[in-house]
């Protein structure tokens, strides 16, 4: 078997070596039921107890209570731009977007299908560099939602302060950083996030929102898209992704056993500041897209002096055993993704790479 490699591809991304080891452990007779998790029933006791113990992990993470629910759905990030204002964007009333990146750009366009939007700010000039000032954004007249994308996966830009706006509702896709460090989840009605990046496997989608807006959403979408369908039935409305809300619990119980938000913080900054200083010291060789202060903790972008140098320091990382490295068509460069299992070595083994790279070609 070849070796395990240091993986810091965007999504589908790496998971902690202990749970993929636990998950091996298992896997042919899960709790002694004699059945893989891969063949049990959705409605047997073992999957519920998961299924409950996946929602109890990420509120206790998330310092959240009874308010809220939890729920894994399908379909991705993406198909929650589309339930999002289905849901919440009554007739008449506008919603508002801030535009930090690609993302945020594909959820205002699900939004436009079903009602007024109206672009709250937006950093496009510049190539999405940056995260806008909270002066800089303009809401519309009593808006029904405020949406905001807290990691922009594509350009490497992250929300140093998450914002809030009183009582309008502040909705946030996480997909790309969710439980990184902590923050006051209690800020949000309604948070999302695809599992793939910091969260565990593809294949489920998680919702957190306040109870209230589970309840009495329109009854003229269809069931599936209805947020209630889901909270009324514990996500077991139909067959869930088991496997990977499975997974999930696993990397909640594993992010508890490392200090929880807290040393998930410590754990991130340390890996980002290596990376990020050796950018910063190398006299322009490694010239960073995001502005400092927009800088992600999650997604480092960063270029070099020419397209061929980009194109060789992809494949010699590769074959150093550092995969995943080559940047997103619409930054091009590079891109590190240094989610919260990617371990401190890895970003150690991608500094020591930079430095020599850097010697043979500056
Ligand atoms: N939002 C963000 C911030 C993302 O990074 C991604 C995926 N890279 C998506 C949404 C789309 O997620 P999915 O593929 O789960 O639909």
């Amino acid at each position: 078997m070849a070796q395990r490699v240091f993986n810091f591809n965007a999504g589908p991304a790496v998971l902690p070596l202990e749970v993929l080891e636990e998950v091996q452990g298992e896997l042919l007779n899960y709790q002694e039921t004699g059945m893989s998790i891969l063949e049990i029933s959705h409605r047997s006791k073992a999957y519920e107890a998961i299924n409950r113990q996946a929602e109890a992990n990420l509120k206790e993470l998330l310092g959240l209570g009874d308010n809220y629910r939890v729920l894994f759905l399908q379909g991705g990030a993406s198909t929650q731009f589309a339930m999002i204002p289905m849901n919440f964007l009554p007739p008449g009333r506008t919603a508002d977007y801030i535009l930090t990146g690609a993302w945020s750009e594909k959820a205002l366009k699900e939004a436009k299908l079903f009602g007024n939007t109206h672009v709250a700010a937006t950093t496009a000039e510049g190539n999405y560099k940056r995260i806008p000032n909270l002066d800089e954004i303009q809401l519309s007249d009593n808006p029904a939602y405020v949406h905001i994308t807290s990691n922009n996966t594509i350009f490497g830009t992250q929300w140093k302060t998450l914002p809030s706006f009183g009582e309008v509702p502040l909705f946030a896709d996480m997909s790309s950083d969710i439980l990184y460090k902590p923050f006051d989840a209690e800020k949000f009605s309604l948070i999302y996030a695809g599992a793939q990046k910091n969260l565990g496997p593809s294949g489920v989608t998680v919702v957190i929102a306040r109870r209230e807006l589970l309840e009495n959403n329109p009854k003229d979408i269809p069931t599936m898209l209805r947020y209630e369908t889901h909270a009324k039935n514990d996500s077991l409305y139909n067959t869930p992704p088991a496997f990977s809300v499975y997974v999930l619990n696993l990397v909640l119980q594993w992010i508890k056993k490392q200090g929880g938000l807290v040393g998930m913080q410590k754990r991130n900054e340390e890996k980002a500041a290596l990376i990020y200083h050796t950018i910063d010291n190398s006299n322009g060789f490694y010239k960073g897209h995001a502005q400092k202060d927009s800088r992600s903790l999650m997604n480092i972008t960063f270029r070099l002096p020419s397209e061929e140098l980009e194109k060789t320091f992809a494949s010699e990382a590769e074959k150093a055993g550092l995969v995943g490295l080559k940047g997103h068509r619409s930054v091009g460069g590079l891109r590190a993704s240094t989610y919260n299992a990617m371990t401190v070595e890895g970003c150690r083994v991608l500094q020591q790479f930079m430095l020599h790279f850097q010697q043979k070609n500056g």
